[in-house]
């Protein structure tokens, strides 16, 4: 599998020297939230299934924290009819989360699309709080003007797969974030 890359753009030591100072500011912010307002903490991670899912696993075991998941999953599909396809989320998403603070996790923001889409679905849902959590970042307009609380590694637009992310369902598995060369992309 490793001759199928072109690059290693972040390392698995420089990933989990990152998703250790995320987890600790992540931890600080909700202590400190939760602790302004007298309430008793309920710290819900929504992470979006399924490249967020070895960065979901690095980062809760760094929190020491109270915390539920609530798994979801998203589909584009590309209708013709509708500009820009649509979303179908599916997942045990909760219609009330009256009280909680939700964390997105996602692998890496692009178009923004994704997260806006969801973000705004649970600031509906009656929520304490709603933030976002990516391991990466396009640097291109789209993905800079989302909104993201916590942000790993700030990219070049590049297609990149490893640590969760994957080309065609594959190379989820590889420890590091690493772009591919031509000829594994067809
Ligand atoms: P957005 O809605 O921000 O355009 O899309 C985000 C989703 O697109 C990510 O969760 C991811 O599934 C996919 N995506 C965007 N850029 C890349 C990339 O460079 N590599 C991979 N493997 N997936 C990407
Ligand atoms: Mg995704």
């Amino acid at each position: 599998m490793e001759q199928v890359i072109e690059r290693v753009l972040i390392d698995r030591r420089a990933i989990a020297g990152r998703v250790e100072e995320m987890a600790g500011q992540i931890a600080a912010d909700f202590r400190a939230h939760a602790a302004s307002n007298g309430e008793p903490p309920a710290l819900v991670l929504v992470p979006i299934m399924t490249g967020s899912i070895i960065f979901l696993a690095d980062l809760i075991r760094e929190l020491p924290l109270m915390l539920r998941l609530n798994v979801i999953s998203v589909n584009s599909y590309t209708g013709k009819a509708t500009v820009g396809g649509e979303l179908t989320i599916s997942g045990n998403l909760p219609e009330d989360m009256s009280g909680a603070h939700v964390l997105i996790v996602d692998d890496i923001l692009d178009s923004g699309r994704t997260l806006t889409a969801i973000r705004g679905m649970i600031a509906q849902r009656g929520v304490a709080s709603v933030g976002t959590c990516v391991l990466l970042r396009k640097r291109i307009p789209s993905a800079m003007a989302t909104p993201a609380e916590y942000v790993g590694f700030d990219i070049e637009d590049r297609f990149v797969v490893g640590y969760g992310l994957d080309y065609d369902g594959y190379y989820r598995n590889l420890p590091d974030v690493v772009t591919l060369k031509q000829e594994a992309m067809r």
